[in-house]
């Protein structure tokens, strides 16, 4: 029985509900997958073999009692930047060296008492703030298609390890794009909730108003059975809304007849690569052919987008970043008062792009900039709110490219923030608008590099979003495509 590490959420549901397999030969094919690759990917921070088998026995032998839970002992890898009780949370920095979470966040605790069990811990770009994972203060993430590419970012770490069969899922968050981008270029399918679907609570913040907790999946069936689980009301986010949770798998359809989807005409503009826009326009016309409505849409204000999320994101980041001081949390460099001591520790353990945004956030929040940066972000954030709105009015969710381009290679980009940050082009408008949006595998350049379909919907319309990315996944194999570092142990 090879490759139990390499099936999907259901498919091992089922195996394991028919007895061909005990959570605990998943689990343990999934740390041989760990041995065998991670060395080269360098998905994980640190995961725990021991507790993560521990936890597998138990759950098989709640079973054997008759338990039943949705999720019998699956194993999920977790993003560094959530905690977990009793686990390290670093958020990829040194400034969290040593600290243990005393608690699960809300979307774990949900998750476990699904019945999953939680593999360890994934890395990520230092604070979720970078498209690449070489912001990470400890390691370097490759990508699992070509190990001379990055996985993207900032849940880079979350999406190589569900593409080398090192994780069955994940979980990641997504502020601008973290999520749907690292997905994109992994070859897997990622889900950006809309704001206020699922609760942050226990989410490290980066900018508040933008951040969510999600899915990265092989499948779309499992990205909608782990919304499911985790979508809801929390007392303990106070952003999360009351709407009721449908059965998003019910949702799923395998035709789109009666949907209308919008097309953006300012997502089809100079600059994204000709192998994206091909394959972009391949899987609209395919959609189209499984019974949608496909109509032009205008987006007017998206070339302001990324301007306004450097602006608003970094105030928020400058804000919640001020608890990392070297008094409650972490490392501490010490000094002869207070004030030197958080210097010193700030100074010596957030990394040049943390700086970087505490400073471009502190300023833009300044007494005699508020006005000129700030408050006019968030009109701009408005306008571009208005447009999806409107959008929203014309059809029923919007197809796209999550990026313009397929994985940078590594070093790349990273000398060049701006054009970093002009990489997050097309998921960054319905993150500023609160959307929901969804990434799914649509083809490969030559280079043999994923390419990815973003599909936005309107606010709490993730059951659209879904069937969507269903129908159009069940017509197509690019999902069943495994990377060249699995092939040597025969695949799916
Ligand atoms: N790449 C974007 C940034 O650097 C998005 C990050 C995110 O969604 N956490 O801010």
């Amino acid at each position: 029985m090879s490759s139990l590490s390499a099936l999907t959420i259901h498919e091992l549901i089922d195996l394991l509900d028919r007895g061909v397999c005990s959570s605990e030969d998943v689990v343990t094919e999934v740390l041989s997958a760990i041995d065998a690759r991670d060395e080269r990917v360098g998905a994980y921070l640190d995961y725990d073999a021991e507790g993560a088998l521990a936890a597998a026995r138990s759950a098989d032998d709640a079973r054997s009692k008759g338990a039943e839970r949705i999720l019998p002992g699956i194993p999920i890898g977790i993003k560094d930047v959530l905690n977990v009780k009793g686990d390290t949370c670093r958020c990829g920095s040194r400034i969290l060296e040593g600290y243990v979470s005393p608690y699960d966040a809300t979307a774990v605790a949900r998750l476990r008492q699904a019945g999953a069990l939680f593999l360890g811990r994934l890395n990520m770009d230092e604070f979720a703030m970078g498209s690449t994972n070489e912001n990470s203060a400890f390691q370097i993430t490759h990508n699992p298609w070509n190990l001379e590419h990055v996985p993207g970012g900032s849940s880079g770490g979350s999406a190589a390890a569900v593409a080398a069969g090192e994780a069955v899922a994940a979980l990641g968050t997504d502020t601008g794009g973290s999520i749907r981008q690292p997905a994109s270029f992994c070859g897997c399918v990622g889900l950006k909730p809309t704001y206020g679907r699922v609760s942050r609570f226990g989410a490290t913040a980066f900018a508040s108003s933008l951040d969510q907790i999600g899915p990265i999946t092989r499948c779309v069936r499992d990205a909608a059975l782990l919304l499911g689980i985790m979508a809801g009301r929390d007392p303990l986010d106070s952003t999360t809304v009351e709407v009721p949770v449908p059965n998003y798998q019910e949702a799923l359809a395998d035709d789109l007849k009666g949907m209308k989807l919008g097309i953006p005409r300012e997502y089809f503009v100079e600059g994204i690569d000709k192998e994206v826009e091909q394959s972009i326009r391949k899987a609209i016309r395919l959609c189209g052919d499984l019974g949608a409505e496909i109509v032009e849409i205008s987006l007017p204000h998206t070339e302001y987008a990324v301007a306004v999320y450097y602006i608003l994101a970094t105030a928020e980041a400058s804000a919640n970043l001020a608890r990392f001081d070297g008094v409650r949390y972490g490392a501490r460099d010490e000094g002869h008062d207070p004030m030197d001591l958080y210097v010193k520790t700030r100074a010596r353990y957030f990394g040049p792009e943390v700086k970087r945004r505490i400073i471009l956030g502190t300023y833009v929040l300044s007494s005699g900039y508020y006005d000129a940066y700030y408050r006019r972000g968030q009109k701009v954030r408005t306008l571009i709110r208005r447009d999806f709105e409107q959008a929203f009015q014309e059809c029923d969710a919007i197809l796209a490219p999550v990026a313009p381009t397929t994985a940078y290679r590594l070093g790349e980009k990273i000398e060049d923030p701006l054009q970093m940050y002009l990489g997050d082009i097309f998921t960054i408008p319905a993150s500023l608008a609160g959307m929901c949006g969804l990434s799914v595998p649509c083809g490969f350049s030559d280079a043999g590099l994923p390419i990815g379909l973003q599909i936005i919907g309107d606010a709490f319309r993730e059951d659209r979003v879904l069937r969507v990315g269903y129908a159009y996944e069940q017509s197509t194999e690019w999902h069943k495509r495994i990377p060249p570092i699995r092939d040597d142990e025969g695949g799916r």
